[in-house]
């Protein structure tokens, strides 16, 4: 799988394009912002679905003419949908599989930062919105936010995945679960809360 990273807009969101080079498939995440760049990098190839992490505004600036110009299908978790001009095309949900070319999506739910918040899962590889970045969780401290649910989101769902998973945040750089799972933060909250998550 070829993983295109592109850092668009004002909030410097990273819009991710995998393609599986022998089908010629792609998917786009989050096409957050400039959607020219998008569009340019995946012609010629058969966009097979576009899909969002969660419905805040930064990182869906594009979605329309993206959507348009390609005629994907777009995916979103039920709790952010309403986030979105049209109807989304089909609904995400935790657990569920997807496809392009050879390779397979897997979708994990993972509330907190939006109640609709997903990641995506393929083999020792996660997108991950923004629900974990490095050196800690998302922003909670804004509407329909939760800082408690994120933690658990993230203690049940990415730290039971292998260390060596490199994360792919929806802004800035990359990460991996093992480096996470050390971070002050984490053994701090891990601390604070006992086992609970
Ligand atoms: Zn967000
Ligand atoms: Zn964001």
């Amino acid at each position: 799988m070829e993983i295109k990273k592109l850092e668009v807009g004002g909030f410097e969101n990273n819009c991710y394009i995998l393609t599986c080079p022998r089908a010629h498939e792609s998917i786009i995440i989050d096409p957050a912002a400039e959607a020219d760049r998008i569009l340019h990098e995946v012609e010629g190839r058969n966009v097979k679905y576009i899909l969002l992490t969660h419905g805040h505004r930064d990182h869906i600036g594009a979605l329309e003419e993206v959507r348009i110009t390609t005629g994907a299908p777009v995916g979103i978790h039920a709790e952010d949908a309403q986030a979105l001009k049209k109807v989304p095309d089909f609904f995400l949900k935790d657990g569920q599989t997807l496809t392009c070319g050879e390779y397979s999506i897997k979708v994990l739910h993972t509330p907190g930062h939006s109640p609709g918040g997903v990641c995506f899962q393929m083999g020792k590889i996660l997108f991950s919105g923004d629900t974990i970045f490095p050196n800690g969780p998302g922003n909670t401290s804004i509407p329909r936010a939760d800082a408690q649910i994120i933690l658990e989101s993230i203690h049940l769902k990415i730290f039971v995945l292998p260390d060596d998973t490199i994360i792919y945040p929806g802004h800035g750089l990359e990460t991996t679960v093992g480096r996470e799972k050390a971070t002050p933060f984490y053994l701090s909250t891990r601390r604070r809360t006992g086992n609970q998550v």
